[in-house]
């Protein structure tokens, strides 16, 4: 929980995204209450870290180097250096590192930043949202509700009907193409 945290900083995250950080928050208290078995690997301590899901050696182990450092140690990519930029496909991606799903394509727009760009996630309890701040740069920090997997960034610049911008790394992503049945 990072409720003290949360008010004992510096004010500068927009209105507009600390109200979607609350309404993450708040799908995710849902969830964890009402689910019964949908995440049985973050049942139990009511929300607490899960830090401990994922054994870091075998995270070392089974992914690439770059989605190691993006994942668990908060690194990015360098812009337009990562697989998903300019993927058009239909499809869905996933976490990487727990395979929930999180965006899909149908809300994948071209920010012209060089990552991934979406204005919405599949569902808002997906992702936790966390006030970050590097020497006086404050941004509101994406992760996997899951695994707590370091996904990107979430900023107020996206386009409508949001308004917001999920800049995510490709190395926390796993696209799963949408197959015609
Ligand atoms: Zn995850």
């Amino acid at each position: 929980m990072n409720i003290l945290h949360y008010v004992t900083q510096k004010q500068e995250i927009s209105p507009k995204l600390k109200k979607l950080k609350a309404t993450c928050d708040a799908a995710a208290a849902v969830s964890s209450k009402t689910e019964g078995g949908a995440s049985s690997s973050s049942k139990g301590e009511c929300g607490a870290e899960s830090l401990g899901l994922y054994d870091k050696d075998e995270l070392q182990k089974r992914l690439s180097a770059a989605q190691f450092r993006v994942t668990q140690k908060l690194g990015t990519e360098k812009p337009f250096s990562g697989k998903y930029v300019k993927q058009k496909d239909e499809g869905q991606y996933n976490c990487v590192v727990c395979g929930t799903p999180l965006f899909t394509s149908d809300v994948k727009f071209e920010s012209g930043s060089g990552w991934p760009a979406f204005y919405d996630v599949i569902s808002k309890d997906r992702v936790v949202l966390k006030e970050e701040n590097l020497g006086g740069l404050q941004r509101m920090e994406v992760k996997c509700a899951e695994c707590r997997a370091h996904l990107g960034h979430v900023f107020d610049d996206g386009p409508k009907p949001t308004g917001v911008r999920f800049c995510v790394n490709s190395c926390s992503l796993d696209f799963k193409k949408h197959t015609t049945v």
